[in-house]
Formats: C-alpha cells, sequence, structure tokens
C-alpha cells in the first residue's frame, strides 16, 4: 500500500506514547502515577453537563452551521473582552478542539517555504502543523533565566526575508511561562516591522496565578494580523468533549469556514450548547479550579527543589512544572529520557522528557500537577527514591 509522502512530515505528542506505556504497567498490575497527560482533574462543572445533556434531549443532534452555532460565536466574542480584545461572532469560528482550530489556521497561513517561528521547548504539533503545511518551522529559545517569557530579542535575530509568522503559547506548555505587558508589547511591535502574521494560542489563559488575562490581539494593530487559538478543554475541563476556536482577521473567517466545511462540517451541535453554559454560567468552578492548581504547583515545585541535582522554578501559569533535572543527569551520565523512561518503569511514576518539546527541553522533565495531592506526594518520594538510587551508567 502506499501513501502520500506528506504523513511523513507529521510528528506527534509523546505524551500519549507514555500514556499508552504507563497503561501496560497498569494492566500487568502495577499503579501508575500519572503526571504526563495535560488535562485538569477537576470534572466539567455540572451546569456545563446540563446544558449539553438538554441540548440532547431537546434534539439538538443535527448539523450545525459550519463556523458555528451564532449564540456560540457571540458568547465567545463577547468573552474576549475579559482579555482587552474587540471582536464580533463574525471573527470567531467554533471547532472540534483547539488543535484543529491551529491545525485550519496553519493551512490557511503557511505557504510552501515560508519560515514560521515556533518556541523550543513547545508544544510540539506546532512544528508537526507547519511542516505539514509545507513551511520550516525556525525555532526560538525560552530561557529559564527569564521564566520562561519569549525573549523579544532572542527572535527578532532569527528573522529573516522568508519569515512569514510567529507563534505563541502564553501561558505556556510546557514551562508555564508568561509574558509581561512590555514583553507583550515588544513582540507586537516586532510583528508590525517585519509584517508577520501571529498565531496566539491561548488555551491556558485562564489559568494563571496573578489573575490576569492578556492577549497580544488587543495591542494596537494586532487584531488583523493575529488568529488566537483557544478552546474549552483546559479552563472549563472539556478535555473529551471537544470544543474549540479561533478568532481570526474577518478576510480569513470565509476562506477558514471552507476549510472547516471540507475537513469537519460542523463542530457537534450539542457540545457547543455547552460552550454557550460554560460561557455565559458561573465562573466559581474555574476559579476555585486554579486556586487549587496553585496550592498544588507549591507543593510539587517545594518537594523537587529539595531533591539534590533537581531545581524548578515556580511556574506562572498552565498547571505543568518544568523541573532542571541537569543536576542528576551530569552527575549519572543519563540522558533526559532515558531518566523518564526509567521513572517509569522502575517507579511506576508518569512524566515527560523535556526533549519531547524540542532541543531546548533537554535535561528537563514535564509533570503536570493536575492531580490529588496525595499523588504529588506518592510521586515526589519516588523521585527522590530514584535519584538517591542512581548510580552513573556507561555513555547513554
Ligand atoms: N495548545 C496547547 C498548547 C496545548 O497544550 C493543547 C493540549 O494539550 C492544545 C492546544 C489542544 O487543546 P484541545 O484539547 O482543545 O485540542
Amino acid at each position: 500500500m502506499h501513501w502520500a509522502g506528506r504523513l511523513d512530515t507529521l510528528g506527534t505528542e509523546q505524551a500519549y506514547v507514555v500514556l499508552a506505556a504507563a497503561k501496560q504497567l497498569e494492566a500487568a498490575g502495577h499503579r501508575v502515577v500519572h503526571l504526563e497527560i495535560g488535562e485538569p482533574d477537576m470534572p466539567t462543572p455540572p451546569h456545563v453537563v446540563e446544558a449539553g445533556v438538554r441540548a440532547l434531549r431537546d434534539g439538538l443532534t443535527r448539523y450545525a452551521l459550519a463556523a458555528g452555532v451564532p449564540e456560540l460565536r457571540d458568547a465567545i466574542a463577547r468573552s474576549l473582552a475579559l482579555r482587552g480584545v474587540q471582536a464580533t461572532a463574525e471573527n470567531v469560528l467554533v471547532t472540534p478542539g483547539a488543535k484543529p482550530a491551529l491545525f485550519s489556521a496553519a493551512l490557511a497561513l503557511i505557504a510552501p517555504a515560508d519560515e514560521v517561528l515556533c518556541p523550543d521547548p513547545g508544544f510540539p504539533i506546532y512544528e508537526s502543523v507547519v511542516r505539514f503545511a509545507g513551511g520550516r518551522p525556525v525555532y526560538y529559545p525560552l530561557d529559564e533565566t527569564r521564566q520562561f517569557a519569549p525573549h523579544v530579542a532572542a527572535i527578532a535575530e532569527r528573522i529573516t526575508p522568508r519569515t512569514r509568522g510567529l507563534i505563541l503559547n502564553l501561558p505556556h506548555n510546557p514551562t508555564g511561562g508568561v509574558a509581561t505587558p512590555e514583553e507583550l508589547a515588544a513582540l507586537a511591535g516586532l510583528a508590525q516591522r517585519h509584517d508577520l502574521w501571529v498565531i496566539s494560542d491561548e488555551v491556558y489563559g485562564q489559568i494563571r496565578y496573578d489573575g490576569r488575562r492578556d492577549s497580544i490581539a488587543a495591542l494596537p494593530g494586532m487584531t488583523d494580523r493575529t488568529v488566537i487559538v483557544d478552546g474549552f478543554s483546559k479552563g472549563y475541563s472539556m478535555t473529551g468533549w471537544r470544543l474549540g476556536y479561533a478568532v481570526v482577521p474577518r478576510p480569513l473567517a470565509d476562506p477558514m469556514t471552507t476549510l472547516l466545511i471540507n475537513n469537519v462540517s460542523c463542530t457537534a451541535t450539542f457540545v457547543q450548547y455547552a460552550g454557550i453554559a460554560a460561557l455565559t454560567g458561573p465562573q466559581d468552578a474555574v476559579a476555585r479550579m486554579v486556586t487549587g492548581l496553585k496550592t498544588k504547583r507549591d507543593r510539587l515545585v517545594a518537594g523537587l527543589n529539595a531533591i539534590a541535582g533537581i531545581t524548578t522554578a515556580s511556574p506562572a501559569g498552565a498547571f505543568y512544572c518544568f523541573p532542571d533535572i541537569s543536576g542528576v543527569l551530569e552527575r549519572t551520565g543519563l540522558a533526559g529520557r532515558s531518566f523518564a523512561e526509567r521513572l517509569l518503569a522502575e517507579q511506576h511514576v508518569a512524566v515527560l522528557a523535556g526533549t519531547a518539546f524540542g532541543p531546548g527541553g533537554e535535561g528537563h522533565l514535564r509533570m503536570c500537577y493536575a492531580t490529588d495531592p496525595a499523588e504529588l506526594d506518592r510521586a515526589l518520594a519516588a523521585i527522590r527514591r530514584f535519584v538517591e538510587k542512581l548510580e552513573p551508567v556507561a555513555a547513554d
């Protein structure tokens, strides 16, 4: 059987590979601590579930308009005011999750040989979709000493005459980094000076411990060159519902809708009604989740920093820690990936090697702390045991 070569350009998410290995251990009777998959541990808020069920019972089970149910597009447009973005329903395209919004934006914006600036470390799907669309990902580094905020000078250095776009992800997966207002303004200036479009992935926007919401699209001159990618998965704990959206400059809305018609027809109609309830109903479950996540973050960061050879900055948003384990790796000669594999095999703690997010993740792990505090304690005890027992290995 022959298939198209473009499939070879696709990358994947290591999280699913590690999840499969962890499930195998569970099937063999072991108890695994799961810190690999990035999803909130709270259930979907009950009023949101209720709205979805009611929509099903009311017979909202047929095709919706391709760009989304008008009430949801309107609710999304209104919700953007919280981050300072002025938009109307016409700017909003509803998608089955944030990923299809990202994928559609990449297909819509990237022409062959375009260079697109992507964070390293960063969500691996950026590089994958840039290549799939025929473009060339150009990594820009994120530096721990700058709390993993995008470094404007480092990004500027990588701009060439072929650079067409910049992908931002704030708060950032895997580091939890955010940008200061000054950094965001400098990035907006850069995009305008070099005529770049920006894909701004804001899926963790509600999970910020300083309580701020922002978006590069809110800055003067940016709405016409920014596509916001966002969704309900993380903030409303709706990962399995598959509901997301893109906010696009008006001229892109029709062509991107055509892309959606070709690809998904529409997003599940009853799910969109759940989304309306999420946006327009009480937000206390989200606030409670963020407060709980902050406590978990502090517990994990303090526990990791008490282990010799590991240092961890306290992330400003999202629900990931990105500990630097280079002290342990240097002492033992292990590579980060082997560390993560052995931690799972020997201690049954599932984490991701930082390199799952690009070469800039070397010497780090990504740990999702959206779980029971007792699980975090269990993981910490296991990591401490593991690190203390680790002997230097022959070249890894
Ligand atoms: N963007 C980032 C940075 C993510 O971490 C994720 C999920 O892990 C997504 C997008 C995808 O979100 P969704 O589940 O809504 O497709």
